[in-house]
């Protein structure tokens, strides 16, 4: 396939770690020792059968207990962003959950230590722009983190136009009503910053449409929003992208394979985004997912293209000009 630069909405930090980096931090923090190979390691963490959601999210607590330093979390940051530039993405946006990083970090700290690393891949390869999400999580209603939501909002109002360029909802959609982080999200589109919110995945469109109704610039996942007509049909009308990761949701049971609708998305207008989720635990790439699609589901090279220049056109950073010209060129062509 010819080269035009990939372009990478939906990828979370902790889920994202390259393996060699997991490995390399699982030695340096005693949790394993040098008789257990890189291999082994990555293969106990990935996720090989189908499971709900619930089990998937578990996997993440054993990386994120990894990235408690700033030192740490940084080379996270740092691995991950370069790894995605030797696979010629071009344009990324990596998310976490700041809250998730607090031991030894307040969460501004740990948004400035994410930036410190990504912005060594960005001087490196200045033909790179990433940009970081931060992510309230969905712990459920027993939960005590409406304070630490609140505190990842205002990290999110503090470094807008300084690296994060959005926010999302993350972790057991539904556990607790979407509908109670209302407040949250009035509050960010108040301050102009960007929403993306996790909806559709495991929920049925319902969650969906009361995501598009607190000002969602983007949908995670939203395939079940396609299972109602009225839904579909306002995705499409008001050309919200969706941030499809099929593999992720095959693994985490949200739907098989055989009926994810991202072919139905495409040829009914719905502005489709491809993205990995979590490339170390769904043991993806984003070539891999492109593969699965032009397999599983016909998509052409010109399809995708086109999902490359949706994400570009509905990626939250700025200066990606210069991306869209190339991937509209690539499409002409
Ligand atoms: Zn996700």
């Amino acid at each position: 396939m010819s080269f035009y630069p990939r372009v990478e909405l939906h990828c979370h930090l902790d889920g994202a770690l390259p393996s060699s980096t997991f490995y390399k931090l699982a030695l340096k923090e005693g949790v394993i020792d040098k008789t257990v190979d890189e291999i082994t390691w990555k293969n106990q963490i990935i996720i090989t059968e189908a499971m709900p959601l619930s089990e998937c999210l578990k996997r993440f607590d054993q990386i994120t207990a990894l990235l408690q330093t700033p030192e740490n979390l940084e080379e996270a940051a740092y691995s991950l962003a370069l790894s995605m530039y030797e696979q010629g993405i071009r344009l990324a946006e990596i998310r976490f959950a700041p809250q998730q990083h607090i031991l030894q970090m307040t969460q501004n700290q740990a948004v400035e230590t994410v930036l410190r690393g990504v912005n060594k891949v960005m001087l490196i390869h200045p033909d790179m722009i990433v940009g970081i999400i931060v992510c309230m999580m969905n712990y459920g209603e027993d939960a005590d983190n409406d304070d630490a939501n609140m505190d990842t909002l205002n990290t999110a109002i503090a470094y807008k136009d300084k690296g994060v360029v959005g926010i999302d909802l993350a972790g057991a959609e539904g556990a607790k009503p979407t509908e109670s982080f209302r407040y949250l999200f009035e509050k960010a589109y108040q301050e102009g910053i960007n929403i993306t919110i996790h909806a559709g995945e495991v929920c049925p469109a319902e969650a969906v449409r009361t995501a598009m109704s607190m000002h969602a610039n983007r949908i995670g996942h939203g395939i079940h929003g396609w299972n109602d007509p009225d839904v579909a049909k306002e995705m499409i009308a008001r050309q919200i992208p969706l941030e499809i990761s099929v593999t992720s949701n095959i693994l985490s049971r949200c739907v098989d394979l055989t009926h994810h609708p991202v072919r139905e998305m495409m040829d009914q207008g719905a502005v489709v985004t491809i993205n990995t989720d979590d490339p170390l635990l769904c043991n993806v790439t984003l070539q891999s997912e492109y593969d699965l699609l032009q397999k599983e589901f016909g998509f052409t090279e010109k399809d995708l293209i086109q999902v490359n220049l949706n994400a570009a056109r509905a990626s939250f950073c700025q200066h990606k000009e210069k991306i869209i010209k190339e991937l509209e060129k690539a499409l002409s062509s």
